[in-house]
């Protein structure tokens, strides 16, 4: 019962100073939130002591009769939220989800389409050493060069030609919202089901600011820890009548024991996710968005050879294209980092440089609109990302300015920081 940083100092230290890190600093990963204290609360609880292999009211193992509960006010709050018909919560993350989505519908070496990693597609979509790449045989699908927008002349040709099994909608760096419609009438031509991967965008679905999938796709994917602003993890959501399916492909088909503190987690959350303030949250995360991409369109901006993909964004990121700028998506990304402003560089598409050092950067919204940055404050943060690219002003000054927004902002203020740790 000794505390974490009495029986393991080195661990206690290394949190802690995270806890300070972002604390003190801006994060603009776009895949990243602050859960709130509740889920961690939750996640943190007894639950990691349980073995639940199995659904509620059909278990593997016995003393379930409290996980039940939770698991199934997780699935009943999820098929809510986003009007599904059923819903898998066990998923460890978001690529488990997909993988136990493909494997519920699809057979090994099955053709599926998704969109290039290179053009904003996930790992799971097909890369070649993904599983995806390994068990399917996959037809990637691009954005067009002249307005980096997904073509979907491009999808449907390639979906006549190829007669996929499953096309799979969603990507991980890509600023525009995706023609559900449109995946769904080229799905039915050539008998393909449809999965969306929405596990970026599904805290803005969720709070009704971005058309939804759900009626358009056979199965919906997505992680709980992007702009849905939960723990780390993945679920699935289907029609009716794929459940059964999609329940046996997760266990026992992929997985062992659910992690029901994590299921826990994902039900504080998804009350959260239903609520006016998480809309109004969702509602900021946008407007910030937009804020940042005004900016980096400014012409102070362009003239150092920057821009941003699409010339906009409809959703929580923004893609900085550094294609016509000195400065590499590495170099930008370090620059930002050293005034305070955690971002990552991202490879664009038609990138001329190597991926490691890429010619782009994707910033995103969604933690600091849970911190409770409005106009003014993206304004803010905004200008001192232009400032830092254009690379002319101190940065001395530029980390101030930083320190100022993040110091206004508290974040987790009721976590203890260690006084001291022994041995530390
Ligand atoms: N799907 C998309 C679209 C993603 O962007 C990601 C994560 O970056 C994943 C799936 C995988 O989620 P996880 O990291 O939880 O496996």
């Amino acid at each position: 019962s000794l505390p974490l940083s009495e029986l393991d100092p080195d661990v206690a230290t290394a949190v802690d100073a995270e806890l300070h890190r972002q604390q003190s600093t801006l994060e603009m990963i776009a895949s990243e939130n602050f859960a709130p204290a509740a889920v961690m609360e939750a996640q943190g609880s007894v639950l990691t002591n349980k073995y639940a292999e199995g659904y509620p009211g059909r278990r593997y193992y016995g003393g379930c009769e409290h996980v039940d509960v939770i698991e199934q006010l997780a699935i009943a709050r999820v098929k809510e939220l986003f009007g599904a018909e059923a819903a898998n919560v066990q998923p460890h993350s978001g690529a488990q989800a997909n993988a136990a989505a493909m494997f519920a519908l699809l057979k090994p070496g099955d053709t599926i389409l998704g969109l290039d990693l290179a053009h904003g597609g996930h790992l799971t979509h097909g890369m070649r050493i993904n599983y995806s790449g390994k068990l399917y045989n996959v037809v990637p699908y691009h954005v067009r060069e002249s307005d980096m927008r997904i073509d979907m002349d491009e999808v449907e040709q390639l979906a006549l030609a190829h007669r996929p099994k499953m096309i799979v909608a969603g990507w991980s760096a890509y600023p525009r919202q995706l023609d559900f419609a449109a995946f769904r009438r080229i799905a039915d031509a050539v008998g393909a089901y449809l999965m969306v991967d929405m596990a970026h965008f599904a805290g803005l679905v969720a709070a009704g600011l971005h058309p939804s999938p759900v009626p358009y796709a056979d199965v919906v994917t997505t992680t709980t820890h992007k702009t849905l602003g939960g723990p780390r993890g993945g679920v699935i959501l289907s029609r009716a009548d794929l459940a059964k399916k999609i329940n046996s492909a997760v266990f026992p088909g992929q997985q062992g024991g659910p992690l029901e503190h994590v299921i826990a987690a994902k039900a504080v959350a998804f009350k959260v996710a239903a609520g006016e303030e998480f809309k109004e949250r969702q509602q900021r995360t946008l407007d910030g968005a937009r804020t940042l991409a005004g900016r980096l369109l400014a012409d102070d901006v362009a003239e150092a050879g920057i821009t941003v993909l699409t010339g906009g964004t409809e959703v929580h990121l923004v893609l900085v294209d550094l294609r016509n700028s000195a400065l590499d998506g590495q170099q930008a990304e370090d620059r930002l980092h050293h005034i305070g402003i955690t971002v990552n560089r991202n490879a664009v598409p038609f990138d001329p440089r190597p991926p490691m050092v890429s010619s782009g950067l994707r910033i995103g919204t969604p933690a600091l609109a849970t911190r409770g940055f409005g106009e003014a404050e993206f304004r803010e943060v905004a200008d001192i990302i232009a400032e830092a690219l254009k690379g002319e002003r101190p940065d001395g000054e530029l980390r101030d300015r930083v320190e100022k927004l993040a110091s206004a902002f508290p974040l987790y203020p009721h976590l203890p920081r260690l006084p001291h740790v022994n041995g530390g």
